[in-house]
């Protein structure tokens, strides 16, 4: 059963129910270097299940089978038009907006299956993973080739950085993935996340904002 969330778009309100979240890996360098990773030379990514979604001022849960939950700011993308196989200089025309999205991952999990070579499907799915919103800004109001892009924690920096350093366009990024698996409307592409990666902990206020677009609040809580 997906949820129920409608976010603004220009005058009107926007049901979001995507088919799919997709979720870009090590798109900014100074990330792939906290991670000990290289730099991907393709663009790499995940998928997370549309059940992960909340809106802004929601609530994201801490399961109890992760000790460390982490927070990743990042750029999203909401299609606008089912997209196939486009060149990146097609694929502006199939979207719809920005939007700010939080890829929420419980990082302990995520290093044991990296280190025996499982799938993130865990460590980026459970309910609550992935916050969005609180609006869509329809992409002939901003660049996203340069926008500041920034989370805090209890009102303090952790992340803060710029669209400008990633290391493939959003315009690239739906090229790549649009030759792999078919983008319907409404279909989510998170674009990576800078450097300032870190733990949430139970009580826990996170804001993330990207200029031009607005700020997305969300509390934190552990399971009960
Ligand atoms: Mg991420």
């Amino acid at each position: 059963m997906v949820r129920f969330l409608i976010l603004k778009f220009e005058n009107t309100w926007v049901d979001l129910v995507p088919t799919k979240i997709v979720a870009v890996g090590r798109n900014y360098r100074a990330h792939a270097q906290e991670m000990g990773s290289a730099v991907p030379e393709i663009p790499t990514f995940f998928l997370k299940p549309p059940s992960s979604l909340i809106g802004d001022t929601g609530v994201v849960v801490l399961p109890a089978a992760s000790q460390r939950v982490d927070h990743e700011v990042e750029l999203a993308v909401v299609m606008k038009d089912r997209c196939r196989k486009v060149s990146a200089p097609e694929a502006l025309r199939f979207i719809l907006g920005y939007t700010v999205f939080i890829d929420v991952t419980a990082r302990d999990l995520q290093a044991e299956a990296k280190k025996k070579g499982l799938s993130w499907a865990i460590s980026k799915g459970f309910d609550t993973f992935a916050p969005i919103g609180p609006n869509i800004v329809s992409k002939e109001e901003i660049d996203p080739r340069d926008l500041d892009i920034w989370l805090k924690v209890n009102g303090i920096y952790r992340q803060h950085g710029t669209t400008r350093d990633m290391l493939f366009s959003v315009n690239e990024l739906i090229s790549h993935i649009s030759n792999i698996m078919t983008l319907e409307p409404m279909d989510v592409v998170a674009t990576g996340t800078p450097e300032g990666i870190g733990p949430m902990v139970d009580g826990d206020v996170v804001e993330a904002g990207i200029e031009g677009i607005g700020v997305l609040t969300v509390t934190v809580q552990r399971d009960r």
